[in-house]
This record gives structure tokens, sequence and C-alpha cells, in this order.
């Protein structure tokens, strides 16, 4: 039985607080007040296990004092300096980062995964002037996809109703489908991945390839829905790129730092991106830092010594000493407590623990990679049509009534608002893993349409 915040909380909440993403309810806000491992408490000491890790981003879990000391340390030392000069946290880190990367990139640090990938866009229509290549400025991304909220990172997302509101956005952005793989008829051969990447070229084409800028994806789209490709897409997307003068810019906030199984999610598929944008895991959120990773000799192009040779861009908290001490130290965690694989051994656990579900007459594809987890319900395999959200509700519903947090994600403008995600902590314990199975299990069982 779940005891509702103080009401004391709930109406200074109601009356100063203006929260993200939710209709006006006051009646359903938690209130939380401290968290560990993989488990929040609320004010009236209800427990939940957050199979979110907050926004897809808390990967080492809650409660790590070592990360909490890494920023005092750091603030008493140096709290602040901006990266117009430099400091050792942050080149400690961009090396680390190289480490992990097992390459030689060079890193824009700003504060969300908005902002990186602002910056993405930025350099890489500088890049195409300075190669006096001007007439390149448009970008391709996908529906479904979403990069940020910002005026550009919203126009390189491809979710209308996040959008349409607020439009005109930034200009120049471009959208194809993403590769469905459940929804396409080829989906077994994989030729429904090489449709996908070869719309990327007709646009291309059609647009004229001389004024393509650059190709933005995540390697898995995780608010869309989690959509996993085949082997090959991301290999022909880089092709296509290469053939057509585009730059590949990978956003990673949510499929890097662990999530996917491998330190970031286009190492599943062989390629080499162009820059790689990332976020949230990469403090596990406990302060905000963000990092454009860009290859070596497209900053070698901004090294000349007239002004407009420079990269023009300045933020005042990018790169803050205590956020890349915690993001180091994150690392370091990451490292020594074997979170990767562990992640990559869990997906292989759930793999098997959720196989029944594809049993129940509404579950209709279930998509693991790591600890990124979708499950879309449908009305009925046959169909395939995606199921209404209020029994996705429900769902979710009946896993927090059972003490677990989990999310939804889809698209709600083409009804794919129906996929059930999961995303927890790497940190997770065992009691944890089965807690969250079998949880999740009897809330799906307990709903058949
Ligand atoms: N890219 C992706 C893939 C994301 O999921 C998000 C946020 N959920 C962003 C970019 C934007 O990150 P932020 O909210 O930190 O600006």
């Amino acid at each position: 039985m779940v005891v509702r915040p103080t009401e004391d909380f709930l109406q200074k909440d109601a009356e100063t607080i203006w929260h993200s993403m939710k209709k006006y309810n006051p009646a359903s806000t938690m209130i939380v007040k401290d968290a560990q491992g993989s488990w929040i408490t609320d004010v009236d000491g209800n427990k939940y296990m957050d199979a979110m890790s907050g926004l897809w981003c808390v990967n080492v879990g809650y409660g790590r004092k070592e990360l909490a000391k890494a920023a005092y340390d750091q603030m008493i030392e140096l709290p602040y300096f901006p990266l117009t000069q430099s400091h050792i946290p942050a080149i400690k880190l961009a090396e680390k980062l190289n480490k992990w990367l097992d390459d030689d990139y060079v890193f824009f640090f700003s504060n969300s995964g908005s902002e990186a990938n602002e910056v993405a866009f930025k350099i890489t229509r500088q890049y195409h002037r300075q190669n006096n290549q001007p007439d390149r400025w448009k970008f391709i991304s996908r529906y479904r996809a979403y990069h940020g909220n910002s005026m550009g990172a919203l126009g390189a997302t491809g979710q209308a109703m996040r959008k349409y509101r607020y439009e005109p956005l930034g200009q120049g952005f471009l959208h194809v489908a993403p590769p469905d793989c459940y929804r396409s008829s080829h989906r077994n051969d994989g030729t429904c991945c090489t449709e996908s990447a070869k719309d990327i070229e007709r646009v291309m084409t059609w647009e004229l390839d001389e004024t393509i800028a650059g190709v933005i994806m995540e390697p898995i789209i995780t608010g869309g829905g989690v959509l996993v490709p085949h082997d090959h897409y991301l290999k022909d997307v880089r092709k296509i790129c290469d053939d057509h003068g585009a730059l590949l810019i990978i956003d990673e906030v949510i499929n890097g730092f662990g999530r996917t199984g491998k330190p970031f999610g286009f190492m599943h598929y062989g390629i080499k991106p162009d820059m790689i944008t990332m976020a949230k895991g990469l403090t596990s959120a406990y302060l905000p830092l963000s990092a454009t990773a860009v290859r070596k000799d497209i900053y070698e192009a901004f090294k000349g010594t007239e002004d407009y040779d420079h990269f023009r861009h300045i933020n005042t908290f990018g790169g803050n000493p205590a956020a890349c001490a915690v993001a180091l130290k994150n690392l370091e965690i990451l490292e020594e407590e074997n979170l990767i694989e562990r992640a990559a051994e869990l997906g292989d656990r759930l793999t098997v623990e959720l196989a029944e579900l594809h049993s129940h007459p509404n579950v209709g594809d279930i998509r693991i990679k790591g600890l990124l987890v979708g499950i879309e319900l449908v009305e009925s395999k046959a169909s395939r049509t995606p199921i209404h959200v209020d029994i996705v509700q429900k769902v979710i519903g009946n896993c927090k009534e059972r003490g677990l947090i989990i999310g939804k994600n889809g698209d709600t403008v083409a009804g794919y608002n129906n996929i059930l995600t999961l995303s927890p902590p790497l940190s997770m314990t065992d009691e944890d893993f089965a807690f969250m199975v079998s949880t999740l299990k009897a809330s799906i069982w307990a709903i058949q349409f």
C-alpha cells in the first residue's frame, strides 16, 4: 500500500515547482528524499527500485560516497575556472575518455546532452565552411529519435509532439524513418535496415548531397522506444556519409558508459564516428557535464591563425572542475567494478528471464541490449497495433504499486507510445535483478486484453 507524501510538501511543490513533462497532477508527484544503490525513498518512507536510473543516467547507482568526495576535494582545491583556459581534471578526463574510446579525439565540454549536440552541429557547419563547402548546412536525423530540448537539438529530434508548439526551430534538419525491424516484413533478413539506410542516401541525393553537413543518430534509439538495428545498419550509414561527404555524429547520451554492455553503443557496430556526444552516464548524473568528442583532423581544421578559424562558442559552466573530477571517479568505478561486463551479462540473463513473456497475447516484441530494455505492448500479435496508452500506464502503475519504477516511451503522434522501457543502474545487485524481473513479469501478466 503506497502512503502519500505529507500534504505540506505537496502543497508547496504544487505552488512553486514547474515540473518537466508532466500534466498538472500533484497527486502523482513523488517527493524523493534519499537513495541508495538501485533504490529511492520518498518523504514518507516508501521505497521503490528505480529501474529507469532517473532519466536513464545513474549508471553506478545512488549513494556513492566516492563521487561526493571527489566533488568535495575538487571544490576545495579549485571549484571553478572556465575552459577558455584549462585545469587538471578536464585534461585528465579527456585522456581517460580517449582510453575508453580507444582513439584520439578532442573534447569540447558542456553541461547537458542538448548542448553537446548543439556543439556538434556548430562544429560541423563551420568545418564545412572552412573546407570551402559553405552550402553544407543540413542535417539528417531520424523520426522517433530525441536529441535534446534546445532549438537545434529539438530540430534534430524526430518526435513532433515535443516540437510543434515551439516551431520554428533551428533550421536545416531533415528526417527519415528509423529502422523499425519489428514492423518490417523484412525483419528476419535485415533488409529492413538496408532500406532504412538507403532512405538516408535518397534524401541526400534529393536535397543535393553537397548541401548535407551531417547525419546524427543514436546507435540504438532509446526514448523513441529502444529500436535495435541489425548489425550492418551503422556500417551502411557510415559508408553513405563517406560517399557523400557528410559527417557522422553519434549521440551516446544514453547509449554510452556501459548501458548497452559496451563502453559506447557504436562499439557494437564496428564504425568510427566523426563526433560523439555524451552526457548522463558520464557522471552518472551526480553533477551536470557533457562532452562532444571530435575527430582530431576536424579539430585541426580550426587551428588557423585568422579570427574566422576559431570555434566561436563559449559556455560558463562547461567542464566544471568538480564535474570533471566526478566523471573521472565515475569512470573508475565502472572499470573497477566491471560494470560494463555486468550490464552485458545481466542483459543476456534478462533475455532468458523475460522469454516467457513472448507467450503473453499483448507482448509484441522484447528488445534488449545490455541493460537497455524495450517491451512493446500491442493489441494483438497479428495486428502489431500499438496498445492504448492507458493500458501501458496501467502496467506502469502495477509496477509502482509493487515498488518498481519503469518507463514508457515511443512516439505519441505515431501511436507508438506503447513501449515499456527499463534502464536500471548497472550496479544492481542480484537481488535487485530478481526483484525487477519478477515484479515486471507479474505486472505485465496482470493485464490481458
Ligand atoms: N540525446 C539523447 C539521446 C537523449 O536521450 C537526451 C536526453 N534524454 C539528450 C540528447 C539531451 O540531454 P539533456 O537532457 O541532458 O539535454
